[in-house]
């Protein structure tokens, strides 16, 4: 059996199915550039037939990434697989990924459908798939619930039709790990072609054991993990990728396997993703949260600066952690800049660079050290954020223990200026009430949060905002050294992804 376990990303597929976590295009296609240079094997780039957005996102993924395949979702009738196709044709290794549920609860209730119609479909959709393209992955959604021989009798036909790998997801995070590693094995005794494809393993965390669940199946012999990075998805989420990484990469004598990641990338993957979708990484969180290295208690810090092996079985370095990381300042020049962003895995255009640069100046006239954390921020902000229509072009407050707080604000309106002032029982209300004012938005807002990217007083403030409109609901984020700004900047923001969501609703009901 091969010794490389394939790492399937679904970030942009799953983990944009998180509630507020959706991403535009030029977001998607930054991800997916870093996916390519992290060194994932597939990357999910979305579900063509769910809504214009996602075909639109899907095939311009796919003309980008080179080095990885690109996968479109589809269910298994004609028009989605057609659907998916269009969009991932371009791609320089394109996989269609068809599913459909096997579970009988699913069977019966959602598709309406016996075993044997089941059946049919997948051999339909994976021999159309299958004459469009040489890589076509199946899915029986629900696996986990689903009858053991009947999974069998599926992945059968599925892999007799032209499938080169099954997947077995654990759709609503049921599973048990020593019940699901003894599924994998009874699918492998149990389907008699099964050698003939790589089988595969979904995992959803509602019992916080989709890692547990999916190193269960890779012990048993599955040979694709599908993964989120910050372990993002659909309700509790996915299999966090660096879990399942890192415990590969650091328990070689328990799994004698590999994969391709370069894991010095995963600290700056799980920013930027933190950075896009406005999804906070709770600072406990395996690998990635931002205690995950630190030590408090005396004895622990003791032992690690006389040994690091002592309380450490991972080097922060290994995932791109650095101590002795190198700061840079205002008199920092341009390659300075772009040398500094190509270790951290941002290649910037000329054009990205000189609004990086610029921004950057601005930040170290306020600030002696710009961090690591400060350019993920401005990267993020500045070149991720092309086609808002909303953008803040000068904010001043007047605040104080003897004045009531008011606030002036010039905002461009798709490339139309206009400005207003309004008061507010603080500096943040206030710009807000300008804001509010000028755009006109009937948003409420659900919540809001400032904490701060580096130590210091200096430190630039990163705020995050919770949106609601009707039913839809959107994140705004800002960093700024000055956090009324900040603020400003993560309103706009999530009133910019708010306009987009009204333009891209997610229409697809199923849940993979
Ligand atoms: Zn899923």
């Amino acid at each position: 059996m091969s010794d490389r376990v394939i790492i399937f990303d679904t970030t942009l597929r799953d983990g944009e199915q998180s509630p507020g976590a959706s991403m535009n295009t030029a977001e998607k296609l930054r991800l997916a550039t870093q996916l390519e240079k992290l060194g994932v094997d597939v990357i999910e780039a979305g579900f063509p037939a769910a809504s214009e957005g996602d075909f639109e996102a899907v095939s311009q993924i796919s003309k980008k990434i080179i080095n990885c395949e690109v996968a479109g979702l589809c269910r298994t009738s004609r028009n989605d697989i057609d659907r998916a196709w269009n969009a991932i044709s371009h791609a320089a290794k394109p996989r269609i990924h068809t599913f459909i549920a096997t579970s009988d609860i699913h069977m019966k209730y959602k598709l309406k459908m016996d075993r044997e119609e089941v059946i049919r479909a997948t051999i339909e959709a994976v021999t159309y798939a299958k004459s469009l393209t040489e890589s076509v992955e199946f899915s029986a959604e629900d696996g986990s619930r689903s009858d053991r021989d009947f999974l069998c009798r599926v992945f059968e036909a599925a892999i007799s039709s032209g499938a080169t790998t099954v997947n077995l997801p654990d759709t609503v995070g049921y599973a048990i790990p020593p019940e699901f590693s003894d599924l994998v094995r009874y699918v492998r005794k149990n389907t008699s072609n099964i050698h003939q494809a790589i089988l595969s393993v979904h995992c959803h965390n509602d019992l916080g054991l989709a890692t547990a669940n999916t190193l269960a199946a890779i012990d048993a012999g599955a040979r694709q993990a599908e993964v989120t990075i910050n372990g993002i998805g659909e309700r509790a989420g996915n299999t966090s990728l660096e879990e399942v990484v890192m415990a590969i990469k650091t328990r070689p004598n328990f799994f004698p396997m590999h994969t391709n990641i370069e894991s010095t990338l995963i600290h700056s993957i799980s920013r930027l993703v933190s950075m896009i979708t406005g999804i906070i990484v709770q600072p406990n969180k395996a690998i990635v949260g931002a205690n995950a290295f630190a030590h408090e208690a005396g004895i622990h810090q003791d032992g690690v600066l006389k040994n690091p092996m002592t309380y450490e079985i991972m080097q922060p370095e290994t995932i791109g952690l650095s101590s002795n990381k190198l700061i840079l300042g205002k008199h920092s020049g341009r390659h300075a800049l772009k040398s500094h962003l190509k270790d951290m895995g941002y290649e910037l255009s000329d054009e990205e660079l000189n609004l990086v640069f610029t921004k950057f100046k601005e930040l170290a006239d306020k600030k002696k050290h710009v961090h690591d954390e400060d350019l993920e921020a401005l990267v993020t902000e500045g070149i991720l954020r092309t086609a808002d229509i909303f953008c803040l072009e000068y904010l001043h407050v007047s605040s104080g223990t003897t004045v009531r707080p008011i606030a002036s604000v010039k905002i461009l309106i798709s490339g139309r200026s206009t400005e207003g002032t309004a008061y507010g029982n603080g500096p943040i209300d206030a710009a807000f009430n300008a804001i509010a004012k000028l755009t006109g938005t009937e948003s409420d807002l659900l919540r809001f949060s400032v904490s701060a990217l580096t130590g210091g007083t200096d430190a630039q403030g990163e705020v995050t905002v919770r949106l609601r409109e009707d039913s839809l609901i959107a994140l705004g984020k800002g960093a700024d050294s000055d956090i009324i700004t900040a603020s400003a900047k993560a309103y706009i923001n999530g009133l910019n992804r708010l306009e987009y969501l009204k333009k891209n609703p997610f229409q697809a009901s199923e849940v993979l």
